[in-house]
């Protein structure tokens, strides 16, 4: 019974706050929005890609290197998720483009995610713990804080298909390599330009 009157409680206080008269019940929404937790997406919830449906909804933004599912931004953006990269890896990229560009192999190497905040990584781990079910089992998905390199600024997701065969090929070349077996998109510097990539982790947690 105590339970019930506090709920009663605060349903009352929430009811004279917000000033609403015919508006009944759930309160819990308007709290979980003043938190600022990931909202929920009515018949959604996120399609395995960690991060649709939430950034937006909780606040991420261009400044936390937060790019909108669907688009992407071209190695010269001036925006925090390619400003804040790695000099080095962005001089790479930038090299390997030219390359490409020069052999008729594509025209553009642009980035689906490249620098993201602590913020924006722990969002992601948030989601995945979500998807699936404990923090223990987030963790063999999604990295935490600065144990991604993608808060390093030390990775990028290509957002092309053709640009990420280019790179799987010739990347080595300006020694960018494909990290993880199980993420075509993913590189970093892992070697010495015209040197060698290490073997491809199975461990697909950037
Ligand atoms: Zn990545």
């Amino acid at each position: 019974m105590h339970p019930t009157k506090r709920l009663v409680g605060v349903a009352s206080a929430l009811l004279l706050a917000v000033a609403l008269a015919g508006c009944s019940t759930t309160g819990s929404g308007a709290l979980a929005q003043t938190v600022g937790a990931p909202a929920t997406v009515p018949g959604g919830g996120s399609a395995g890609s960690g991060g649709s449906g939430g950034p937006g909804a909780v606040g991420l933004t261009d400044a936390d290197g937060y790019i909108p599912d669907g688009t992407s931004l071209p190695l010269e953006s001036d925006r925090p998720a390619v400003a804040h990269l790695d000099p080095d890896l962005l001089a790479a990229l930038r090299h390997a483009q030219s390359a490409m560009r020069q052999e008729g192999a594509g025209s553009a190497i642009t980035i689906a995610d490249g620098w993201r905040s602590e913020r924006y990584q722990e969002h992601l781990f948030a989601q995945a713990v979500k998807q699936y079910g404990s923090e223990e089992e987030a963790e063999k998905w999604v990295k935490r804080g600065s144990d991604s390199a993608h808060v390093r600024g030390e990775a990028v997701d290509i957002a092309d298909a053709g640009a990420m065969d280019y790179l799987n090929r010739f990347g080595a070349e300006w020694g960018l390599c494909q990290v993880y077996a199980n993420e075509a998109w993913h590189f970093e510097l892992r070697t010495a330009p015209g040197g060698t990539c290490p073997a491809q982790s199975l461990d697909g947690r950037g």
